[in-house]
Order: C-alpha cells, then structure tokens, then sequence
C-alpha cells in the first residue's frame, strides 16, 4: 500500500450522540496505537475487548504496543459469533471489568469484527453510565459500516439489534493489514456493503469496483484502501445528516429487508452478505416494478455484485414459498401492516415516497413478483404476466 493511501476522515456526528470524531487508516497502526489513542482519549486503564478468534490473530500485537507504552491494559474475551452479542455477554463483560477494579477514568478498545464493536460499545456507552470507546474494527464489513456510526447494541429472543444506544466512538482506527487473516466469505460479506454505499449514494464508485473487481478480489493493498475510503466518505457523509437515523439513514437499509427474510428462512445458512447481494437485486426489481426505480437499475447492480463475486439471484425455493415474504414482516421496518423499504431511484441515487419519507410501502404481491423474478428456477418469461 502506498503511503498517499493512509487517510483521516472526520465524522460530523450530532452532539447528542457525541460529538465528531476521527476514523483513520493507516497500515500498521496497530503498532503505533498507543500514541494515537492518548491524543484522543485520556484513560488511566484501557480494556481491550475481542472475540477469542481474534484476539488470537491479533490481541497480543495491540496489547504487546499498550504495555510497552506503560498504558495499563487488560483483554477481554469471549468466544466468536453472532450468538455471543448477549446480554449474558454483556453481563459477564461488566461484571469482569468491575471485579478488575476499572473505573471511570477507564476505556475500552473494541478489537474485531461488528459483534465485538456493537457488543463492546454497548458495553462502553453503559458502563458506569458510559465510558470512551475507541473501536478497532477488524472485518471489512466493521471497518466501512458497523464501527462508523455509534450503533451500539446487543440482540435480545425478540430480534437482532432491538436493545442498544447511539453512541458515538471516540475514535475509529483501521490497519487493513489485519484483513489479511479474514476469511474470504467475511471478507465478501463487506464488499456487498460497498456494492450497496455504491448502489445508494455513487454509480461511479459502482463502475470503479467493477473495473477493480481483479485487485479487490485479490486484496490488493491500494485497492482495498481506495475502497475502504469511499465507503466511509459514505457512510460518514450519511451519519452527518443524521445521526439518529430518523431520515435518510434508513437508505443503509436497503436491500436488507429481503437479505434478513433471506437469513432467517435459511436458518441463518446464507452468510450475510450474500443474502444482501440477493436482497438489493430482489428490493432493486420491486422498485422497477412498482416505477419509482429507473429500469435496468437491478441488471447494472447484478454487474457490479457479480464483478465482485457475489450471488444475485435467490435460490428457487427462497423466491417461491410465502415463507420469504412472512420473514420480511418481523423486520423492524413495518409500519401500518405494509412492509416498508428503502429503495433507489438508480444507482446512486435513493427514491423518496410521495410524501417525502424515505422509506416506501410496498404491497405483498409487488415482493413476491420480484422474489420469483429474482430465483433461479422461473425465468422472467414465465413471470412477466
Ligand atoms: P463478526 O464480528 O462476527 O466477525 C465475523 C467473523 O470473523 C468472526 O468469526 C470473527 O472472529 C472473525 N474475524 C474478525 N476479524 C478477523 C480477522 N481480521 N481475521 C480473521 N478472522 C476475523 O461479524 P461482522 O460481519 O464483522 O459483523 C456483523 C455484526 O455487525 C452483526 O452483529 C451486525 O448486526 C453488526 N452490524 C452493526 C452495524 C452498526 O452500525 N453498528 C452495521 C452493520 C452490521
């Protein structure tokens, strides 16, 4: 990576959820941390939170720096997954940090992937009424979307994310060096994110992945870094705007409503970011179907999914069963017993509704239409009634 890829984006966040703060990516930085941090954040006990995996690959470089430093800094680990962002986590984490005598003039580091930065900024935000948090995100998917943002939270037998705050980092460190242990699946679950930041906010970037596609799908340093920045650009920008995710926040939405019906009819088999490739192609054509997206939009998003080796269309039986369409009604974005989605006008570009808002109803049969035109097993003859 060359040097002219290391880069500083600030994060204009709303002082309710607190305040602007710094993401910066280096390569390296890892080692460097401790002075990097203490210009941000002064803690007299830092605790260092990761998933047993990544502590592992990782944890000792970052504590081996801290203590070298004099900064006094412990780990704290639980094993990986999705399973583990708990509140039975969360209790053992608080518990532990207390038992360890961490008070007020502590902080946490979060070190890993969007389940350690949700779980671990959750942990920050509540811990003796809240405490800095600078969050380390490790998979491609934490360093552009989860760590940038303030969502904090853990998932509940109700549903994913429903217990949390906004609450904003202090700062955000990104080493891509660390990408290098990333499994290819996580690595391709954060480039359905990028595809996505594409898709709502900038065809040209859309246009740059697919002229890429060979250097992103080997990871080549420049790259990934390019990429890595114009998602953050992104998603910063659309943190900016709004913080509390009362508007045009709801755009990251999109092609999720159909990805997490995918998820859950799957029994949570289809990693995530294939189920959002699938997802944005399928909310893509229920646009084009009911005309607010411009037509061709869900074949130019198949270009730039498949470019980067991601699926775009449904398994048959996904798209044929009801089951899909009865998943997408526990998602949280129901309102008035109709569906409501986050759709584009064409690439890079959101629709509005009628009436300004930034999500759209859509009727049951408009998703099934789009779901079948989107699987495998009917071709769009048979369905273009
Ligand atoms: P994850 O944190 O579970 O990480 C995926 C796997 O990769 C884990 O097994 C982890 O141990 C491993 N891993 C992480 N970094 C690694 C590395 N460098 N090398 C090798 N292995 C590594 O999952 P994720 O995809 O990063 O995040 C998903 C979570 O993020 C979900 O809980 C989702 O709700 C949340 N999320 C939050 C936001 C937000 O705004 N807060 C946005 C999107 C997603």
């Amino acid at each position: 990576m060359s040097a002219e890829n290391a880069f500083r984006i600030d994060v204009d966040a709303s002082p309710e959820t607190g305040g602007p703060y710094p993401v910066l990516l280096r390569q390296g930085i890892l080692g460097s941390l401790p002075a990097v941090v203490q210009q941000s954040v002064a803690a007299h006990r830092w605790a260092v939170v990761a998933d047993h995996t990544v502590a592992r690959l990782h944890g000792e470089r970052l504590l081996d720096a801290m203590r070298e430093a004099g900064l006094e800094t412990q780990l704290f680990a639980f094993p990986p997954g999705e399973a583990q962002k708990t509140r039975a986590t969360w209790a053992v984490l608080t518990d532990e940090l207390l038992e360890r005598g961490y008070g007020r003039d502590s902080a946490v580091v979060t070190l890993g992937g969007g389940v350690v930065g949700d779980l671990g900024g959750f942990l920050a935000a509540t811990f003796l009424r809240g405490v800095p948090c600078v969050q380390i995100p490790t998979t491609l998917l934490a360093m552009i979307d989860a760590a940038i943002g303030g969502k904090t939270g853990i998932d509940v037998p109700a549903g994913k994310n429903l217990v949390g705050v906004i609450r904003q980092p202090r700062l955000v460190l990104v080493d891509p060096d660390v990408l290098a242990t990333l499994p290819d699946v996580e690595f391709r679950n954060g480039l359905a994110e990028a595809v996505k930041h594409g898709a709502i906010a900038d065809a040209s970037y859309l246009d740059w992945m697919v002229e890429q596609r060979q250097a992103i799908l080997a990871r080549d340093a420049d790259a990934v870094a390019g990429l890595i920045r114009r998602s953050i650009e992104i998603k910063a920008g659309m943190v900016a705007a709004d913080a509390a995710e009362a508007g045009p926040r709801a755009l990251l939405n999109f092609g999720h409503t159909i990805a997490h019906a995918i998820e859950r009819v799957s029994g949570f088999v289809v990693p995530h970011g294939q189920a959002v490739a699938m997802g944005m192609v399928v909310e893509a054509r229920i646009g084009e179907m009911i005309g607010v997206t411009r037509g061709g939009t869900a074949d130019r998003l198949c270009a730039a999914l498949e470019a980067v080796g991601l699926p775009t269309t449904l398994p048959g039986r996904y798209g044929e069963t009801g089951d899909l369409l009865e998943a997408t009604r526990s998602d949280k974005k129901v309102r008035a017993s109709r569906v409501r989605y986050a759709l584009i006008a064409e690439s890079g570009r959101p629709a509005r509704s009628a009436d300004g808002d930034w999500t759209i109803a859509v009727a049951d049969a408009d998703v099934l239409r789009a779901a079948k035109l989107g699987s495998t097993t009917i071709s769009r003859d048979e369905t273009d009634i």
